[in-house]
């Protein structure tokens, strides 16, 4: 697919785990979550399931949160900030070769609904996938912390990315 245009990107450091945890918590805490797509980049072990099981847990998913590694997507249901239902789902195309799956498994119809899509290895999907909110790019470092690259592709991924 073209790639998206970057509107405005940003750069974080996390040193640790938890610094990946607070910045889920504190992207859980904007408005805009509840009808955002976002993409998380990065090899193997980067930490994009860790980041996504952050992410779920602050927005109040409880129970075991598996990584959608076989399935390709793991649907959630949470009471969003307003007290309306919010759709989550968890998408991993590392496994995704058939794109008929894209249809039959009503892939196409999860990112046409309202709601949060979050996706692993979305470069395997393209062209299927709709452009993302927001890009994460994960890098890890020699020293196992991690390098963060944030990049805007539209208005609500912008006012994502405004965070205090
Ligand atoms: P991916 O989904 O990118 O393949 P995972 O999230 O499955 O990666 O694995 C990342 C591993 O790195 C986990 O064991 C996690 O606990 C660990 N980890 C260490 N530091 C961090 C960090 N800063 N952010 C995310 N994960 C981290
Ligand atoms: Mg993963």
């Amino acid at each position: 697919m073209n790639h998206p245009p970057i509107l405005e990107t940003r750069r974080l450091h996390w040193p640790d785990e938890a610094a990946c945890a607070h910045f889920a918590q504190t992207l859980a805490a904007q408005p805009d979550i509840v009808h955002a797509r976002l993409e998380l980049h990065g090899p193997l072990g980067a930490g994009k399931t860790t980041f996504v099981r952050h992410l779920l847990r602050a927005l109040g998913v409880r129970g075991r949160i598996k990584s959608p590694t076989y399935t390709v997507m793991e649907p959630y249901r949470v009471t969003g900030p307003s007290g309306q239902p919010l759709d989550i789902a968890h998408f991993d195309f590392y496994r995704f070769t058939d794109p008929r799956e894209w249809e039959d498994a009503g892939f196409r119809d999860v990112f046409a609904q309202p709601g949060l899509c979050l996706s692993e290895w979305a470069d395997k999907a393209h062209p299927w996938l709709p452009p993302p909110d927001v890009s994460l790019h994960i890098t890890l470092q020699p020293d196992d912390t991690r390098e963060l690259h944030l990049c805007a592709h539209s208005p609500i991924g912008q006012r994502l990315l405004t965070l205090p």
